[in-house]
């Protein structure tokens, strides 16, 4: 490494499980930058000295993973205008000795579902989970003008604050939490895995599987494993699927775009990702 090497990082705790410096650093690799993504520990103690050391030391872009996507935000110059939507960032953008946080989870996740050829405009959505990776989702399929969002989490409290804050910014489209109302059963429908489920073995469906039909189309966050019980019962069903993965990559790939302002190797990284995903099976 040079003193001309730019460096980049993603900022967790844990962190040693990122899939992030695999993704980077292969994209670094595959257009001959001269450039390093490393990961660094950050314990929930040390975030505004760590967001601090990106300009300090020089670091060229960050991202941000748990549990620093929200605590992060009062620590930057300014956030975008969907990052404030969702209330977190995940990546951090160095322009000028400013620090600007965004969020491409969400844009990533519509850019997997556009590569499996699914427009999400129309769509009623049944969203399962309530937390982080949940709001960016909705956050962006609702910009993307789905015909109703129903979310389903355990959690009554965290389910009714999420509902009321994107019933506030977008009071156009139907957002609602059970019970629902009279059900059509035919309508085109995108169901959403937006909880840990299926990450571990043993661990139940996040959804009935005699509640799936053959005309849903059903998305999975959770990425390794690639195939997770719940995609596989949906294949079962006659269901499309999109796996992860696809979010995992295309989230990436549009940091790595703040970042460089190049294009991002999409192959290369998606190549890195799949044989990281499966040394990690092995
Ligand atoms: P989070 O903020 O902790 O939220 C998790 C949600 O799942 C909460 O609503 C939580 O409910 C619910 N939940 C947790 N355990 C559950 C269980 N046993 N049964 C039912 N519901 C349960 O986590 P997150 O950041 O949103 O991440 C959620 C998942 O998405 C994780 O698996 C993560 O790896 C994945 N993810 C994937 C990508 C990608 O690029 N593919 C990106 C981000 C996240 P409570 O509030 O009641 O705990």
């Amino acid at each position: 490494m040079t003193a001309q090497a730019k460096v980049f990082g993603v900022f967790g705790d844990p962190i040693a499980h990122s899939l992030s410096p695999v993704l980077h650093n292969a994209a670094f690799k595959a257009l001959n930058l001269p450039y390093h993504y490393v990961p660094f520990h950050v314990p929930q103690g040390g975030l505004k000295e760590a967001v601090a050391a990106i300009l300090a030391l020089g670091i060229q872009g960050a991202n941000v993973t748990i549990p620093h996507k929200e605590a992060i935000i009062p620590f930057l110059s300014t956030i975008s205008e969907e990052a404030k939507k969702i209330g977190a960032v995940n990546t951090v953008e160095v322009s000028d000795g400013q620090l600007i946080g965004r969020n491409t989870d969400g844009p990533g996740f519509l850019m997997s579902l556009s590569e499996a050829n699914i427009n999400p405009a129309g769509l009623r959505v049944i969203l399962l989970g309530a937390g982080g990776a949940a709001r960016g989702v909705a956050v962006s399929l609702l910009n993307a003008n789905i015909s109703e969002l129903r979310i389903v989490a355990r959690s009554a409290e965290r389910r009714r604050k999420l509902t009321d804050d994107l019933c506030a910014l977008f009071p156009h489209i139907r957002i609602s939490e059970p019970p629902f109302g009279k059900d059509s059963l035919d309508v085109p429908t995108l169901l959403i895995n937006a909880t840990p489920l299926g990450m571990h073995q043993g661990d139940p469906l996040p959804y009935p599987q005699s509640r799936i039909y053959p005309h849903f189309v059903v998305a999975d966050l959770v990425y390794n494993p690639l195939k997770t019980p719940f995609l596989l019962v949906a294949v079962t069903v006659g269901a499309r699927i999109v796996p992860g993965s696809g979010m995992l990559l295309h989230q990436a790939a549009l940091s790595f775009e703040i970042f460089t302002k190049q294009k991002a190797p999409l192959e290369a990284m998606r190549t890195a990702l799949l044989t990281a995903l499966e040394n990690k099976k092995g």
